[in-house]
């Protein structure tokens, strides 16, 4: 949102298919059309390497996803602890993990599961179940606690510890890939180190004056949340007291979500308690022409 308030110009749905460079500037195919671009940088993450052996004709990576799957607790069991309980590191893995979100629930996990497959996030009984009872044995006030939800997300590992991060002079490139667990909490310093390669590149850009700051979509639970204000239309999601407004909010705009997906990532709707069992008549009504399927059809098929 920052990139596009200062300038940017951003193309979703687009995957990279194909490109040439010519010595001076990449021609970059995509499923939307060319594009054209002096200094191409690949942070495909999951698809890093291939991307690289697509356009460069080689890499020094091979990615191998590592799954993680996570359990979320009830509300209620937050109050159980009042920090992260982090087991001492393995050489692989910081280890699971009983952690408060800033939403207001208790999660345990993440696994480290290696996998062939790059879009395979699912997750399996027999893996939540030891989850819960690592959970259990760490915080035994767990057991009376009901689960939430629980997800899982695919981390791009590859054969090093290491960010395979490399500049290409030569052709303009630059690769940052196997960005693997930490790569979130590092991302400024990532863009920040990746910045200075670009400018080794003999590339600069002047810093804007006064660059825009928006403001970030205020979900903590503890936050001036939105329900809070005057005006919010009505509160649509009751378990994670969502508003109308936030919704609105949320289907505008350059970054406007177009599917469930998108609008629980921007606002929460119906990841709480009740996982949209009250709200989504509601939010199909609200949401009717602005998804690019209609809300029951996408639920149908999740
Ligand atoms: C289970 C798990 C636990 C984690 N734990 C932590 C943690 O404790 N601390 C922490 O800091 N981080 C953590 N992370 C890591 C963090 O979330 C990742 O490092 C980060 O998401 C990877 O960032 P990325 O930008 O490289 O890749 P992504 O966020 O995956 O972005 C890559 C983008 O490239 C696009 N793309 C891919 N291929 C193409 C193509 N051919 N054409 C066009 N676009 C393409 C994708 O659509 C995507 O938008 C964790 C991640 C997981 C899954």
């Amino acid at each position: 949102a920052q990139a596009l308030a200062n300038g940017a110009r951003l193309l979703t749905g687009a995957a990279l298919t194909g490109g040439r460079f010519d010595g001076d500037i990449w021609h970059l195919k995509t499923a939307r059309g060319g594009l054209k671009t002096r200094v191409a940088i690949n942070c495909a993450g999951l698809h890093g390497d291939r991307v690289d052996a697509a356009l460069l004709g080689q890499t020094h990576f091979h990615i191998t996803p590592r799954k993680g799957q996570f359990v979320v607790f009830d509300k209620a069991a937050r109050a159980l602890v009042n920090t992260i309980i982090l087991p001492v590191p393995s050489a692989r893995t910081k280890g699971v993990v009983v952690f408060r979100t800033v939403f207001g629930n208790l999660a345990v996990g993440p696994t480290a599961e290696d996998q062939e497959s790059r879009s395979d996030a699912s997750t399996d009984r027999a893996t939540l179940e030891a989850l819960i009872a690592d959970g259990i044995a760490k915080v035994p006030g767990l057991a009376q606690m009901p689960v939430t939800a629980v997800y899982a997300g695919l981390r791009p590992a590859t054969e090093a510890k290491e960010y395979r991060i490399r500049p290409h002079p030569e052709r303009n490139w630059i690769t940052v890939g196997g960005i693997r667990s930490t790569g979130l909490s590092a991302a400024l310093g990532i863009a920040r180190h990746v910045y200075g390669l670009y400018a080794e590149m003999g590339r600069r850009h002047t810093p804007l004056p006064r660059p825009e700051v928006p403001r970030a979509r205020m979900l903590a639970q503890d936050g001036p949340r939105d329900w809070k204000q005057p005006g919010h239309g009505e509160i649509v999601c009751h378990c994670e007291l969502v508003t109308r407004r936030e919704i609105e909010a949320a289907l505008t705009g350059p970054l406007a979500a177009r599917t469930l997906g998108g609008l629980k990532r921007q606002t929460r709707a119906t990841m709480g308690r009740c996982q949209g069992f009250f709200c989504s008549a509601r939010l199909a009504e609200l949401t009717e022409g602005r998804f690019d399927r209609p809300m029951a059809e996408e639920i149908g098929h999740d």
